[in-house]
Parts: structure tokens; C-alpha cells; sequence
């Protein structure tokens, strides 16, 4: 047998090892917020990737947002060094998933096998993806032990609520750097077929109307920020939304429908809090002299930050100028940068010769409509050669009766076990 044929044979009797390994992986609730069980998580990989060689590190982000004891920031770095000098691939996961929510007709937490599906909160995001690198890591290392430089996996915390206890934290402590890890593969559930080669930009904003507060019943002696806000929404559909439709990228994004600029607006509040839930008791009479709303404005590559936000600054100023006693305050939340890496770089190449010796078939390049852990790859690591790559739909990201294919999950194992052949194989 050659090294692909022994790499295949390699996963295929792996299969079982793989089901229980998600299984595993899903039945440990590390739900973000508020961040549980990382440590955890984080505890049985060590143990398994230990037992098959791995030198491991667990580091806690101390202070990172939401580091406390309760809910320590606990990260996974597992790294194998082959038998001669050479790059190393690392394979960067996150292990967090976000809350059940409503609607499951499984135990989100039960792992369930039926057919060739695995049920579960993480299932596809993204612990069939850490789970199939895994098995293609301990694979190729069967099929090819003398392989060269080495070979990183990580299990990194709070990729769901922005990365900074996971890879941002990793990535500021040098553990990205390009001396150090010369190419990425993130496991995110983008299908196993498909390159991902980046994500659009992301800017959050908070703004608030102000008005004055009175009495319900003589509104006229108030100033009502509801209705200034109301004013915002209105301009908002009326400018703003016809403006972003109008802006498309060359950027391969999926769905299509996010190859334009997009706004969603997260939440509003304004007036006097809402009763807690079952309260009896009746609201007091007050003109709301404070509104806010949460902005997601996702931005393209062709655009440039400043001029997302100063869209955004011109639609308030014209509200002003129409409506005398409005005021207004906008405060950033948090921003990312688009990213793309190019479509020549070899982590890019190796994955595409890969799946078209898997599946068959030519991969496709996409770019994510969200953005994910690679921002801090490429910002703070400065590590250009990165891409996201593993099985799963997207569509199923954050559902009730979210699953991954087990079949997904054993192609898209040997097309990572292919790329480390291509990547550290000896030569000869
Ligand atoms: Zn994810």
C-alpha cells in the first residue's frame, strides 16, 4: 500500500473510534455563556492525546472576559514532534458551544447515534469537527511515523463569544506565531468539500436616543426617546438598508445572500425595564427618556471601517436635522477586520489536491458570512497561511437537533490526514 492507501485504511478502521470520540465530546456540556466545563474538555483530550505521544499544555486566559474561578478560561495546546526537522500543521478548535435553546426533539447533550447521524448541541459546531481531526492526526501518525516537523492540535475556549479566553489569548502568547506554526486548519462545520478562505468584517455599536422623562399623561412636558429612536428605524429602512443591498463583494461568500453588506439590528430597549417574568404588577406612567439599540453591521473586504461607521454617523446627523430636540450617543462594541487568505497560499493548495483525491471532486472556495477564530490567526499571530476546513452544514450551526454526519466526519478526516502527507511526509 502506498501512503494515501494506508492513510484511508487507517480512518476507515478508526470509525467507531470517531463516533465515541464525538459522542464523548458532546456529552461534556461546555455551553458559553458562561463558559462550563473547559476544564473539563480540555482534561480529556489531554489524557487521550497524551497516551498517543502528545506533549500537552493547558492554559487558563487569566482575565480574559469571563475568566473568574467559577468559570475558568481553560485552553488545549497538544503538540508531536515528528522524527525530522520540518513545518508544523496545527489543527485549532474551538471547544465551546452555545445555549440548547428551544425546539429539540433529542437530548442535546445525549450524543445520540441514529444512522449515519450524530445529534447534538456541537455536533457540527464544532466538536465533530476537533473530533475528526483528532482521528486524522492519530491516523496519519499510524500510517507514517517518521513523518517530519510536527503536528498541533488545539481546544481553545470562547470562539462563540469572540475568542479572546481561546485564540486571541493563544495567539498573544506567541502560540500563532510563524516561526512556530507555518499552517492552520480550523474545523469549522463549512463542508467537506469546501475551502474557507476567510469572513466578512463585523462592526457592533450601541446607539442611544435621549429624551426627557415626565409623566405619562403629559407627554407634551417630556421629550419621548422611543420616538426619536422610531425616527432612527425609519431611516434606517429608508436610506441605510437600500445602501448596504446596493454593495457586493467579489469575495466568494455563502450564502449568497451575504454577498452584500448586511445590518441586523440585535435588540432594543427603551423606557423602564421589563418585569421579571410572572411578575402581577403594573408599569408607572413615564415618558422613556433613554432608548438603545444593538447594531451588526457586517462589512466586506472592498470596504474600509471608517467610512461603515461615518454611514452610520451621516443617517443620525440627518435625523437631527429634521427633528430639533434630538440627541443621540453611538459607542463602539467591537470590530473585526475582513479577512482572506489567498488562494495560492499551500495550506490552501494541499487541501484542494486532498479533496479532490477524497471525493472525487473540485473543492470550492468560500468565505464565511460570520467571522471566526481566524481574525486573531491573522491579526495577532500575523499567520497568513490559515483556512477553515472540516465537516458539517452550516445551516445546522446553532439549531435545535443540530447533527453531524459520520460520513462527513470520516471524509473530511482523510482529507486532513492527506494534507499532513502532503505537508510532512518524508520525501522519497
Ligand atoms: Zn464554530
Amino acid at each position: 500500500m502506498d501512503l494515501a492507501q494506508r492513510i484511508r485504511f487507517e480512518i476507515d478502521r478508526r470509525r467507531d473510534d470517531l463516533i465515541a470520540l464525538t459522542q464523548d465530546l458532546i456529552r461534556i456540556p461546555t455551553l458559553n455563556p458562561p463558559g462550563r466545563h473547559y476544564r473539563e474538555i480540555c482534561d480529556y483530550l489531554a489524557e487521550r492525546l497524551a497516551h498517543r505521544g502528545f506533549a500537552i499544555e493547558l492554559i487558563r486566559a487569566h482575565d480574559a472576559p469571563g475568566d473568574c474561578d467559577a468559570y475558568p478560561r481553560w485552553n488545549l495546546v497538544a503538540r508531536r514532534a515528528g522524527a525530522s526537522p520540518g513545518e508544523c500543521v496545527h489543527f485549532n478548535s474551538h471547544h465551546d458551544v452555545v445555549e440548547v435553546g428551544h425546539g429539540w426533539t433529542r437530548d442535546p447533550f445525549g450524543g445520540e447515534l441514529e444512522g449515519d447521524r450524530i445529534y447534538g448541541r456541537g455536533a457540527c459546531d464544532m466538536k465533530g469537527g476537533l473530533a475528526a481531526s483528532v482521528i486524522a492526526a492519530e491516523a496519519f501518525i499510524a500510517a507514517c511515523p517518521d513523518y517530519r516537523g510536527a503536528i498541533e492540535i488545539s481546544a481553545t475556549a470562547d470562539e462563540e463569544s469572540g475568542g479572546y479566553g481561546g485564540v486571541a489569548y493563544l495567539a498573544a502568547q506567541g502560540y500563532f506565531d510563524p516561526g512556530r506554526v507555518q499552517h492552520v486548519i480550523i474545523p469549522e462545520p463549512l463542508h467537506k468539500d469546501q475551502i474557507c478562505l476567510g469572513h466578512r468584517g463585523v462592526w457592533w455599536a450601541e446607539i442611544e436616543t435621549q429624551g426627557r422623562i415626565a409623566h405619562g399623561s403629559m407627554p407634551f412636558l417630556g421629550d419621548c426617546a422611543v420616538r426619536h429612536m422610531g425616527a432612527v428605524l425609519a431611516e434606517i429602512e429608508a436610506t441605510l438598508m437600500p445602501l448596504l443591498a446596493s454593495k457586493h463583494t467579489a469575495m466568494p461568500v455563502i450564502p449568497p445572500g451575504a454577498r452584500q453588506s448586511t445590518l441586523n439590528i440585535n435588540s432594543i430597549h427603551g423606557g423602564a425595564p421589563e418585569p421579571e417574568a410572572g411578575s402581577t404588577a403594573l408599569p408607572a406612567p413615564c415618558v422613556p427618556d433613554r432608548c438603545r439599540i444593538i447594531i451588526d453591521r457586517r462589512f466586506l473586504i472592498e470596504e474600509q471601517i471608517d467610512e461603515v461607521k461615518a454611514e452610520v454617523t451621516r443617517l443620525l446627523e440627518r435625523v437631527k436635522a429634521q427633528r430639533p430636540s434630538f440627541a443621540y450617543e453611538i459607542r463602539d462594541l467591537f470590530e473585526v477586520q475582513p479577512t482572506m487568505t489567498d488562494r495560492d497560499a499551500p495550506v490552501v493548495r494541499s487541501t484542494a489536491t486532498a479533496i479532490a483525491a477524497v471525493l472525487g471532486r473540485e473543492a470550492a472556495y468560500v468565505v464565511s458570512p460570520g467571522t471566526y477564530d481566524q481574525k486573531h490567526i491573522d491579526r495577532i499571530g500575523r499567520l497568513k497561511n490559515c483556512i477553515a476546513y472540516g465537516p458539517g452544514e452550516l445551516a445546522l450551526a446553532h439549531q435545535p437537533d443540530e447533527w453531524i454526519s459520520v460520513t462527513d466526519m470520516t471524509d473530511s478526516a482523510k482529507v486532513m490526514a492527506l494534507v499532513l502527507a502532503e505537508l510532512l511526509a518524508p520525501a522519497g
